[in-house]
């Protein structure tokens, strides 16, 4: 098969500096040639101190330095994109970045959470992977993607559908097997197909959604744990029996920061140790692979080098992004990341063609060559050939047979023709003749031929066994093949569908739009129906979401959610990408409009030449003209005309195919925040209940303490009402005049805010939960405005 030897491509990727821009740190040479070197200037205080008051520059290269102002699409067209056709082509890839915590790991590997154009390489490389297979009907390609995250030397499954997770613990622990061949499985890691870019981004969602719920002050998993999203592809031209494999693994590291600098104690040094331990063993494994005649490489230390064995020195094109934070306090961490980063690019590895076998589609191949052979000895022949050899034949060979041994002369030979079914026999024949002599010599020898062809039988069913195995898998394999063909086939059905009803306005695009409208514009401080469809529109697309709030949100704590909405910073992002969406949903409706004019010209252009062939047809008969029979050159205009048309048509499809998948992306990233954002606030009202706790030894909370929101007995009533005169304005939008400023059984405000069931226990003295959450929001608030109050002064 195949080979390509090379080392791991190394570059290096700088992080836009914060405000304080502080120059003369670093500079670039950049090389368009051979590799870029990087120089870190250490400034003389810092010499002076911790890091080495010898030396006062370091220069590292790299195979091409990204700077400040390197965008995502230009790291993916030179990084990416070469390993994704390397993966394309049928070869293992894998890229992984590398860096301290905050240096813009995540921002290149999975991409920045507020612009379409900040998305990183994970979504690039899926959306150019689908473009090429669409692009290649020579081959069937399956497509399957898996997400893993390994904390604390634990993997977790982060796609595994059938788990509701809202901790870490609670998705699927994902072990490593290995087989008596040395090959690492991973149990419990579910591989998901993906048959479009779609349904992959939705996956990569799904799983980083997860990775965001599961993570608190605590696991701090970000930037704890590493991260691997694979995609996998397999490939077959048709009636071949040989499938290509191949992983194209991506990889975002922990912080490589070290403990010292991270500087804390107690629960938390254990997981700094620990991400440091297996960053430690990633470095022993690289130290290990750079050293000339090593023969053990550690590689089972961790979970992580063992996932990424054959990334490092082994089957697969590798490629690491440094990515460094250069100021002034980041100095030593980048030297590190720049060493680290050194050692890498002195890695080989081997990457091989992935190629196999499939025993049913040889058999079939098989089968097919033996018919053909057949035919055409029956061709030669002039006879039909059966496995049987007739009667009279059998007879006739017995003879032949003795007479040759009985035969004293020499030079005898036993002729039965270029027919194999009669040597066979006549072999068989003369075996049984020897097994059956009395002679003992000739016994030794017949029993050492047929004990050399029993061993030979022996492995002939061992190989029969391995095989029938191995049909097994591909059987299963091939089923899902023909699955998948299936739904290829509806698929391009239903694009045929869509195509004409894209064609007749966009349809598809209107109904999202239609949603998404009715979520702009609404007041910000109350808590609109339209809101509510919103969030439950993303509570339906996470269902763990809904089992951690209990189903629904009460209404206290939804008023409470929107005042945190609105005061929340990723509210502006939410508020820059819905006007963007709505841009978006405007210009593709424009071009379905348009779409459909042009569809209309296409259509009113044909029916002009068909009245034009009627015309001449008529004209043909009535008054025939030599004319008539040439070329019209009116049609020939009305054709051109069309021609032109129908290119149109097609630009402005495929721009409209273009902002589909924009749309479809910014409406992922604005879903992202919005999680998010319900998390910070749940995080907040948790803490916020816990607080007021601490005040108000009397006001207890449920002893199920497991709950995340607070629920308040009826001890409620101790608060006196004037305390809270300035917290009713728990709706100003209903009560603008505030003039019920204290809450009374009678309070209108909360009787309209309180489902009809508990409105009977309003006077605060019921078990309601409602009431307890806006008793307890209410106090909240007041210990914040009290906080703002404080700060102000
Ligand atoms: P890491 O994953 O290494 O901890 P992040 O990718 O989360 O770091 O980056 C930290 C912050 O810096 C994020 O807010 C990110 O958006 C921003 N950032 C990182 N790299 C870039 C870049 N090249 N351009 C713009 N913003 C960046
Ligand atoms: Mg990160």
């Amino acid at each position: 098969a195949a080979m390509v030897k090379e080392t791991i491509r190394v570059y290096a990727r700088l992080k836009p500096p914060g405000r304080r821009q502080q120059a003369g740190i670093y500079s670039v040479d950049d090389n368009e040639k051979s590799l870029s070197s990087l120089e870190i200037i250490v400034p003389r205080d810092l010499a002076d101190g911790f890091v080495n008051n010898k030396r006062e520059s370091y220069k590292f290269k790299f195979q091409k330095i990204f700077d400040q102002e390197a965008k995502q699409d230009v790291v993916f067209d030179s990084i990416a994109k070469p390993v994704a056709e390397c993966v394309l082509a049928g070869y293992n890839g894998t890229i992984f970045a590398y860096g301290q915590t905050g240096s813009g790991k995540t921002f290149t590997i999975t991409g920045g959470a507020e612009r379409y154009s900040d998305r990183g390489i994970i979504p690039r490389t899926l959306s150019y992977i689908f473009d090429q297979l669409r692009k290649d009907s020579s081959k069937v390609y399956t497509t399957h993607v898996s997400y893993l995250e390994i904390y604390n030397e634990c993997g977790y499954d982060l796609l595994d559908p059938r788990h509701e997770a809202s901790r870490l613990e609670d998705l699927p622990k994902v072990t490593i097997m290995e087989d008596p061949d040395q090959n690492i499985h991973l149990k419990n890691l579910s591989l998901q197909q993906a048959t479009n870019e779609e349904e992959a981004l939705n996956l990569l969602f799904l799983g980083d959604t997860n990775r965001m719920i599961a993570e608190t002050p605590m696991n701090q998993a970000s930037t704890r744990s590493h991260c691997i999203f694979t995609i996998h592809i397999s490939s077959k031209e048709p009636g071949s029996a040989t499938i290509r494999r191949s992983k194209l693994h991506l990889v975002d590291l922990a912080g490589s920061e070290r403990v010292a600098k991270t500087g804390v104690g107690g629960h938390l040094l254990t997981e700094a140790k620990y991400i440091n331990l297996s960053l430690h063993y990633l470095e022993q494994v690289i130290i290990a692979l750079a050293e000339k005649n090593r023969s053990h490489i550690p590689y089972r230390n961790s979970m992580m080098t063992s996932v990424l064995r054959d990334s490092l020195g082994g089957n697969c094109m590798t490629t690491m992004i440094a990515t460094l934070s250069l100021d002034k306090r980041n100095i030593d961490e980048s030297l590190s990341t720049c060493r680290f980063a050194q050692r890498v690019a002195l890695i080989k590895n081997e990457a091989v063609l992935n190629e196999e076998m499939d025993p049913k589609l040889m058999i079939v191949q098989l089968k097919k060559e033996i018919q053909e052979l057949k035919d055409e000895l029956a061709l030669v022949t002039g006879k039909e050939r059966t496995s049987e050899l007739s009667q009279d034949e059998l007879l006739q060979l017995d003879e032949l047979i003795e007479t040759f041994l009985e035969d004293n002369d020499p030079d005898s030979t036993l002729d039965v023709g270029a027919d194999m079914r009669k040597i066979k026999y006549c072999f068989v024949h003369v075996k049984q003749l020897m097994n059956h002599s009395k002679i003992s010599d000739k016994k030794l020898l017949s029993q050492h031929i047929s004990e050399e062809k029993d061993t030979n039988k022996e492995a002939g069913e061992e190989e029969l066994k391995k095989l029938k195995e191995l049909l097994q898998q591909r059987d299963n394999e091939i089923n899902i093949l023909v699955n998948m063909l299936k739904k290829e086939k509806k698929k391009a059905q239903d694009a045929l569908f869509q195509l004409n009803a894209a064609s007749a306005g966009s349809t598809v695009l209107e109904q999202s739009h239609s949603i998404n409208l009715e979520e702009s514009q609404s007041p910000s401080s109350c808590f609109s129906l339209k809101e509510a469809k919103d969030f439950s529109s993303s509570v339906h697309r996470l269902p763990f979401l809904s089992r951690q709030t209990g189903g629904k949100m009460s209404l206290g704590c939804q008023e409470a959610f929107e005042v945190f909405k609105r005061d929340h910073a990723d509210s502006v992002t939410i508020e820059d990408n819905k006007q963007l969406l709505n841009q978006r949903f405007t210009e593709a409706k424009c071009l379905g409009e348009k779409l459909n004019e042009v569809r209309n010209k296409i259509n009113h252009l044909k029916g002009e030449i068909n009245q034009r062939h009627i015309q001449r047809a008529a004209l043909a008969i009535s008054s025939p003209s030599e004319e008539l029979y040439m070329l019209d050159p009116v049609e020939e205009k009305l054709r051109t005309q069309i021609e032109e048309e129908k290119k149109r048509y097609k630009t402005m499809f495929n721009r409209l195919k273009g902002l589909k998948v924009e749309i479809e992306h910014l409406q992922l990233l604005m879903e992202k925040v919005k999680v998010k954002l319900q998390k910070d606030f749940e995080v907040w009202w948790s803490e916020e209940s816990i607080n007021l706790q601490q005040e108000n030894p009397e006001m207890v909370s449920s002893p199920n303490t497991t709950t995340v929101y607070p629920r308040f007995i009826k001890s409620s009533q101790h608060l006196s009402t004037s305390s809270f005169s300035e917290t009713t304005r728990v709706s100003p939008n209903e009560d603008p005049a505030g003039k019920n400023n204290s809450i009374t059984s009678n309070n209108p405000t909360l009787k309209t805010r309180t489902p009809p069931i508990s409105s009977t226990s309003i006077p605060l003295t019921g078990d309601s939960q409602a009431d307890a959450d806006i008793l307890a929001f209410i106090k909240a608030r007041q210990n914040i405005l009290q906080k703002k109050g404080k700060s102000c002064q």
